[in-house]
């Protein structure tokens, strides 16, 4: 029985104004002290470690297939950058406060993907061929990794498929993460996914199937393909803990950014981080790895496009995935192809409960804005889903929510705030696509 959900909107006043597609600033209630929290681990600091093992072990075979990575021996990271025009130009604009320190995380220009899918897409890959060699008896952990690269295990490989449902950027790391292994690949493609991503997975040799409806329907029939074949594994977007467990290692390599750049996170010197929000999986992998490194310290926002606010709709009704967008009369369709999600993961909204800070919504028009301004007076290009990171910090103190729960946790010390807008895609969207993004004016 579908239940009904409308009654939400008459009973809660955060739902009625996403209902009503109102930019909202969102706490969460559910936040734990991080002290409390501590005590029982939903994941272990073993597993944690073990991903970040997986990746090194895996670097020289990255090496070897993307000489992109060849200058970080086959870490596929990306550079934190200070944006302190962009920081004066948003003050300027929306005539705000933005205390502390601007950086861009350019996970936007990631080696092999392009996107912050490149952590976690790629690593649940790996972790899937290592499994495989492992179990074959063809690969041991000792080894030397670029051995994947030889033709005997291509040809290993290709006995096998993968698959996934994407709105572009997954498809894009799992599809060419895959083809470098010699797997069979198919990715099931949503409405949204751009004409772009296609043709470039396709050049790969990967197979694009195509749906005329939105992304729960491209992840549904792709599961539903991948589960009648025994050869075939399926990368789940909503449900997989491995994808996770690849994001949450962007924190410990932050870190040490920050040791590098002599940034120094402590009480006086709070770390708030803002990142787009799709289904949940990527913003809140980095941001469990965040928490377990700097624990009261870091605050930690997801910014959902206000067409598509499904994690926050599935955390504030405590109704997870079993809520999406349509079921509050939001259709779903935004500029934000990235974050074109109806439906939250449950499992990543159960683990942001204790520890995320809160959340935004934004209009699709801003998105645009704000690329622009970031083009402008700091020279870099990142896709639109990823300038929403930039509604975070510019209406911080100007939503009464957000302003009153900064004021409770860190007071005065906002002024030595770190603030880190999370960029999350950029970087492969062809010249053509990036000049009519400069060009395009909603509003
Ligand atoms: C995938 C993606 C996100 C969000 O990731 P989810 O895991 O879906 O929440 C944000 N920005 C861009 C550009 C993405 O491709």
């Amino acid at each position: 029985m579908i239940m009904d959900k409308k009654y939400l909107i008459e009973e809660n006043t955060t739902i009625k104004k996403m209902a009503n597609l109102e930019e909202i600033a969102w706490i969460n209630k559910k936040e734990k002290d991080y002290l409390e929290y501590e005590k029982a681990l939903p994941i272990s600091d073993e597993e944690l470690k073990e991903a970040e093992k997986r990746l090194n072990r895996f670097a020289p075979f990255i090496k070897k297939v993307f000489p992109e990575t060849t200058d970080t021996n086959g870490i596929i990271e990306s550079p934190l950058e200070p944006i302190f025009h962009m920081q004066k130009e948003l003050e300027e604009k929306y005539e705000t406060k933005i205390p502390g320190k601007l950086y861009l995380k350019m996970d936007s220009h990631l080696p092999v993907a392009g996107s912050i899918k490149a952590r976690g897409g790629v690593y649940e890959v790996l972790k899937h061929a290592e499994d495989l060699a492992i179990a074959a008896g063809l690969l041991k952990l000792e080894d030397d990794y670029s051995i994947l690269a030889n033709s005997n295990f291509k040809e290993f490989f290709s006995k096998y498929k993968v698959q996934v449902g994407s709105t572009g950027n997954l498809g894009l790391s799992i599809g060419i993460t895959s083809a470098s292994l010699g797997f069979e690949v198919i990715v099931h493609m949503s409405a949204d996914a751009k004409q772009w991503k296609k043709d470039m997975l396709r050049a790969k040799g990967v197979k694009v199937v195509e749906y005329e409806s939105d992304y729960g329907k491209a992840v549904e029939e792709g599961r539903k393909s991948s589960d009648a074949d025994p050869n075939s594994y399926f990368v789940d977007d909503e449900k997989s803990m491995n994808l996770f467990l690849g994001y949450t290692v962007a924190a410990s390599r932050i870190q040490k950014q920050f040791e590098e750049k002599n940034i120094i996170i402590n009480q006086e010197h709070p770390l708030i981080v803002y990142i787009p929000c799709g289904v949940g999986g990527a913003p809140g992998g980095v941001a469990y790895g965040l928490k377990r490194i700097f624990k009261d310290n870091a605050f930690v926002f997801f910014i959902e496009p206000t067409l598509s606010p499904c994690v926050i709709l599935g955390m504030e009704s405590e109704l997870h995935e079993k809520i999406n967008v349509h079921d509050i009369g939001i259709h779903g369709i935004t500029h934000a192809d990235g974050l074109a999600v109806a439906s939250p993961s449950g499992l990543v909204g159960r683990l942001m409960e204790p520890i995320l800070s809160g959340g935004f919504t934004v209009e699709d028009y801003k998105l645009y804005d704000y690329l622009r301004l970031l083009d402008k007076y700091e020279n870099k290009k990142i896709e639109p889903s990823s300038c929403a990171a930039f509604e975070g910090p510019t209406f911080l103190l100007k939503h009464e929510e957000t302003r009153k729960y900064m004021e409770k946790k860190v007071g005065k010390h906002i002024e030595g705030a770190y603030h880190i807008c999370w960029a999350t895609g950029g970087k492969m969207v062809p010249e053509e696509d990036m000049k009519n993004f400069l060009e395009t004016y909603l509003k």
